[in-house]
This record gives structure tokens, C-alpha cells and sequence, in this order.
């Protein structure tokens, strides 16, 4: 028997209260379980139990089997002389504090399906391991757990940014550009694109952001796609107004070779988006500002119709042409980034500044674009589990990858439904 799933029992009070004795016969009464500890320590603080007819007051220890106590050495650690009970799945020895005196025992006692549906779900090899049992959930507990998991996401990116603000001295526009310059990279090339944002400080572009040409040298020279390539007038052109730039910047540019094409349609070979990026920058000051300052779906959409040089629409790469199209970032990718840069940054400017609306602006926003359409939305979709907007699929892939990836069931919502039905 796994110890996680005692833990699970006791935490929410699964146990049959009426079948609870000690070892040496006596009735248990659990008037409170206790705090669950995950750090160091007693696994519940607090924990009020009557044992006979003595209310104890003090901390819960739980293992699998008795002698785990021994082999824990809690048994010479004076942080668990507070222990009030011992509660085991086997008991297979008696237990005693470092000061010698004689913890009860409690052999935990709690419906056999329980540990049968959790032994289904750990040893199960599906995609999502409750696939054959999530239909029978009520759609009110998977409503409100995807709002629990939304915040929670929110709550992982706002870290991120945290360090970023850490990093860039509480500068919102410089951590908002190298966000943004990630999430160009759209997966493939995100790291690259990252890189590529630290290396040249937005201050740097900021000078030159009334010349779309300079802004491509700078970008193009930092991003090392300007020295092995195919060559052509323009990319000789950028080379040359790139070497004095850099001399001017003191700047050291990535190597070329960090970035991706393979497997890349060739609208979003990695050229294609530094040009969308220098369009950008060059179409917009204070980005975040202006985001901050009218957090609307429409203008949103607005801004980040971002339309590369003319060079740009007839070339995917230097010096191989391509048919020619506006190549603008598309609405499905800006979607992307207002999902995964704009709200993130809205929900946390608006935590820290405390800015109550701003937060509810920016989840609005979620509800108001489409659900992402990838792989995991369509297989969550194939179980039943409807995602029409950013709010559902963020939600759902936060579920995914954070939970049913490391079999975290016992932490889940549907997890408990399944677990105790
Ligand atoms: S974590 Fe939740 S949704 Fe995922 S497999 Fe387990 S019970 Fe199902």
C-alpha cells in the first residue's frame, strides 16, 4: 500500500470513522485531522483525536507499515516526540518516542474501492489515466476545477516574470519585450528568440526604432543569421550597417546555429518572425504601457498586426525568394500571444499594483479568445471535455501537464471524484 494514498484517507476523512481502534483496543475518535505538513516533520499538525475516553491534542505520523518508524529514526528525533498517533496501513511492531514513551497505533480502515480505482489510476498506461471514467464526472466539479487550475498557471507564469522584473530592475517594458520576443519563437525557436531579446537591450533598439532597416541589422546581426548564410544585396546591406552597429553597442551576437527550421512551415521559419519582431518595435513605443492602458480585445488584436519589410514578403530566407504575401503575424498566433505574454503580464501588473479590475480585465480576456487548438485540446475534447475558450484550454493543458503528466490524481478534483465513486 503507498503511503500517499493514507495520507489522501486521513487528510479528507475517508476512513470508516466506526471500525477506528488502536492496536492495544481502544476507539478512535478523529474530531481533527490536523494540518497536512509536506515539509519537514510529523506528516499533520494539530490534530485533535480521542483515544478511550482522553482527548489528545498534538501531531499525526502516517507510514505504510510500523517499522517504517525505525527506519525513519523517528524514534531517537525529538521533532516527533509531539506525536499523539501512529496511523499505518500494517501494523508489524510497537512503536516509541525518543523519550521513551509508547505511541498509540492505529491500523487506518477505509473503503477497499478507494485503494482499487487509485491502484487503477497509477498502474494505468492511457493518455489520461481516468480517460474511461471522466464522463461520469459532474460537469460542475470540472467547471470549477478549471478555475482553480487557471489561477494556478497564471500564478507559475507571474513567477517567471517576477524573475524577469528581478533580472531587469523592475523594468516592465524590458521583461514585457523579452516575453514577447519568446513567444515569436512559438515553441521551436522560443529559447532562441530569448536569447536573442537579452543580448540587445530594448534601450538599444529604442534608438534606431524609427528605421525599420536598422532595427533588421540589429536583430538579424544579434541573432547570428547574418555571417554563414546565402548571401544577396539586401542581406550585404544589413551586414555592413549590422558591423558598425555592433561596434557602436559594444554588442555580441548569438550563434546562428541555435535557431530551428526543420519541420517549420516556412511562415514561421525564424527569419519570417525577426522581421515581424522588427516591425513590431518599430511600429510601437511603450508597448506595455499602451497594453496596460486599454486592455481591450480589439485594440489588442490591433497592435500586433505587425507587417514585415517589403524584403520580406518576397523572401522566407536570405536570398531565396518566396511568392509574395503581406506575410503579417496571423490571428491565431497573435492569439497566442495575447494568451501567453499579454494576460500573464496584465494579471501580474495588476497583482502587484493591486488593481482589482485590471485582474478581471485580464481573465476576461481569456474568455473572450478561442480555445488554442493543439494535440491535448483535441484528446481532452475526444473525452468529453469541452474547451471553446483560451480560459478552458489554458486550464486544460495547466491539468495535463502539471497533474495527469506526474499522475498527481490524489491532488485533483476529478482525481477525488473518480477516487471515491
Ligand atoms: S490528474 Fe486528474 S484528470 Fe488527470 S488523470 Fe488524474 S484524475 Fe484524471
Amino acid at each position: 500500500m503507498r503511503e500517499s494514498i493514507l495520507h489522501y484517507v486521513w487528510q479528507h476523512k475517508l476512513f470508516i470513522a466506526q471500525q477506528l481502534f488502536t492496536t492495544e483496543g481502544e476507539p478512535v475518535a478523529v474530531i481533527d485531522v490536523g494540518k497536512h505538513n509536506t515539509d519537514a516533520g510529523p506528516d499533520f499538525f494539530n490534530a485533535k483525536i480521542r483515544i478511550g475516553e482522553t482527548l489528545w491534542a498534538g501531531n499525526v505520523e502516517i507510514h505504510t507499515r510500523s517499522t517504517d518508524w525505525h527506519k525513519h529514526s523517528h524514534h531517537s528525533d525529538k521533532a516527533y516526540n509531539s506525536v499523539i498517533l501512529h496511523v499505518v496501513s500494517e501494523v508489524d511492531g510497537e512503536i516509541f518516542r525518543a523519550d521513551g514513551a509508547k505511541i498509540p497505533q492505529l491500523a487506518l480502515v477505509y473503503p477497499k474501492h478507494i485503494a482499487e480505482n487509485y491502484d487503477q489510476l497509477i498502474t494505468e498506461q492511457k493518455w489520461i489515466p481516468c480517460g474511461d471514467k471522466i464522463a461520469a464526472v459532474p460537469g460542475i466539479v470540472i467547471e470549477s476545477w478549471k478555475n482553480a487550475l487557471l489561477t494556478e498557471r497564471l500564478e507559475q507564469k507571474m513567477q517567471a516574470i517576477t524573475t524577469l522584473l528581478t533580472e531587469s530592475q523592475q523594468h516592465w517594458e524590458e521583461a514585457f519585450y523579452i516575453t514577447l520576443a519568446r513567444n515569436f519563437g512559438f515553441g521551436t525557436n522560443s529559447q532562441a528568440f530569448e536569447s536573442l531579446a537579452k543580448s540587445i537591450p530594448l534601450s538599444v533598439l529604442g534608438k534606431h526604432k524609427d528605421q525599420l532597416f536598422q532595427l533588421e541589422a540589429l536583430l538579424f546581426g544579434q541573432a547570428g543569421l547574418l555571417t554563414n548564410e546565402a548571401t544577396d544585396e539586401y542581406s550585404a546591406r544589413l551586414k555592413q550597417e549590422y558591423s558598425f552597429l555592433k561596434a557602436k553597442f559594444n554588442l555580441q551576437p548569438m550563434t546562428g546555429s541555435q535557431w530551428k527550421l526543420l519541420r517549420l512551415r516556412p511562415d514561421n521559419f525564424p527569419h519570417v518572425r525577426i522581421a515581424q519582431f522588427a516591425s513590431l518595435i518599430h511600429l510601437s513605443s511603450k508597448l506595455f504601457s499602451k497594453i496596460v492602458d486599454k486592455p481591450e480585445i480589439e485594440y489588442l488584436c490591433s497592435i500586433f498586426v505587425c507587417e514585415p519589410s517589403d524584403y520580406w514578403k518576397r523572401h522566407y530566407l536570405f536570398a531565396h525568394e518566396s511568392p509574395t504575401s503581406d506575410k503579417k503575424l496571423g490571428t491565431q498566433s497573435i492569439n497566442i500571444i495575447l494568451i501567453n505574454t499579454v494576460v500573464p503580464f496584465l494579471f501580474c501588473y495588476a497583482q502587484q499594483k493591486n488593481i482589482q479590475l485590471l485582474k478581471d480585465k485580464a481573465l476576461q480576456l481569456l474568455e473572450q479568445l478561442p480555445s488554442e487548438r493543439n494535440a491535448i485540446i483535441t484528446a481532452w475534447q475526444k473525452l468529453g471535455i469541452s474547451s471553446a475558450t483560451a480560459y478552458d484550454s489554458q486550464a486544460l493543458l495547466h491539468l495535463k501537464k502539471q497533474y495527469c503528466d506526474d499522475k498527481k490524481c490524489l491532488r485533483c478534483r476529478i482525481g477525488h471524484k473518480v477516487l471515491t465513486s
